[in-house]
């Protein structure tokens, strides 16, 4: 059975779309079978993939209305060893054509059933709001992974996220749980990055991931390769971080957690 994970914050500009694809092809490198599904209408996770958003034929926008499957619409990340389904402007119609259409927030749920047992992993790269479209990631998922940047107003945005996440746990999706907070962008030069790191791990415990992905130009400059970091440069020390929390992530998994 695949794990379904959704890494979602609704703020912009947090690292979520590089999360997702570096940890793509960063299990994919530990062996795993991943499937990447871009819920975002910039199809920034399917060009940083390496596929061109404006040449789909099929998109994750037909699998939510029903005129493709999950199995004709997934296509492999050149870049990658992992497989996406891919998302452009296209989905942004999604939103107003899914108001019509019966158990709208479980479309992507009952489409990614169909290839559950070919994955180890599906990774939802998702929108910064709470749109429809995250909200058929979050009830399509085990988990939460969030990422976020260790500033002031982080743990503010942060009670919201969770207050949704348990309002989706209540209403829709009793599977769901946060897996853990992940620090990006960390720039250990800064004391206030110290500080709400040290903040977050009193707050959330062992809720905080181990692994800290640092600010690392090679992670920036990867997607306009359309390679995601991992593969673009290796040795970089982001690439590294984001290795070490695929295995971390494995690791967690493996001890039940
Ligand atoms: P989101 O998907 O949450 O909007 P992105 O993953 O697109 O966020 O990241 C926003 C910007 O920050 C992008 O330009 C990305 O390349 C850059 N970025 C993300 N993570 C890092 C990092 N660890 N180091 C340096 N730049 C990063
Ligand atoms: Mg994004």
């Amino acid at each position: 059975m695949a794990r379904i994970f959704v890494v979602a914050n609704q703020k912009g500009g947090v690292g979520k779309t590089t999360t997702t694809v570096n940890l793509a092809a960063a299990l994919a490198r530990h062996g795993q079978r991943v499937l990447l599904v871009d819920l975002d209408p910039q199809g920034n996770a399917t060009m940083g993939s390496g596929i061109d958003k404006r040449s789909l034929q099929r998109s994750v926008y037909h699998v939510l209305i029903g005129l493709a499957s999950v199995e004709q619409t997934v296509q492999p990340s050149p870049s990658g060893d992992y497989m996406v389904l891919p998302a452009n402007r296209e989905l942004a119609g999604a939103e107003v054509e899914l108001v019509d259409i019966d158990e709208r927030e479980t479309r992507l749920k009952q489409a990614l059933a169909e290839v559950d047992s070919r994955y180890d992993f599906v990774l939802i790269d998702c929108p910064p709001s709470l749109s429809m479209l995250t909200l058929n990631g979050f009830c399509s998922a085990h988990g939460v992974i969030i990422p976020m940047q260790c500033e002031y107003y982080a743990l503010e945005g942060l009670s919201d996220l969770v207050n949704t996440i348990k309002k989706v746990h209540a209403n829709f999706n009793s599977d769901l749980t946060v897996i853990g907070l992940l620090r990006v962008m960390f720039d250990p030069r800064m004391t206030l990055a110290q500080q709400v790191s040290a903040q977050l791990e009193q707050h959330f415990g062992d809720k905080v991931f181990r692994t800290v992905i640092p600010r690392n130009v090679r992670l920036a400059e990867a997607p306009s390769y359309g390679q995601p970091g991992v593969v673009f440069d290796p040795g970089s020390r982001g690439a590294k971080a984001y290795l070490e929390f695929g295995a971390e992530l494995i690791e967690r998994l493996k001890a039940g957690a």
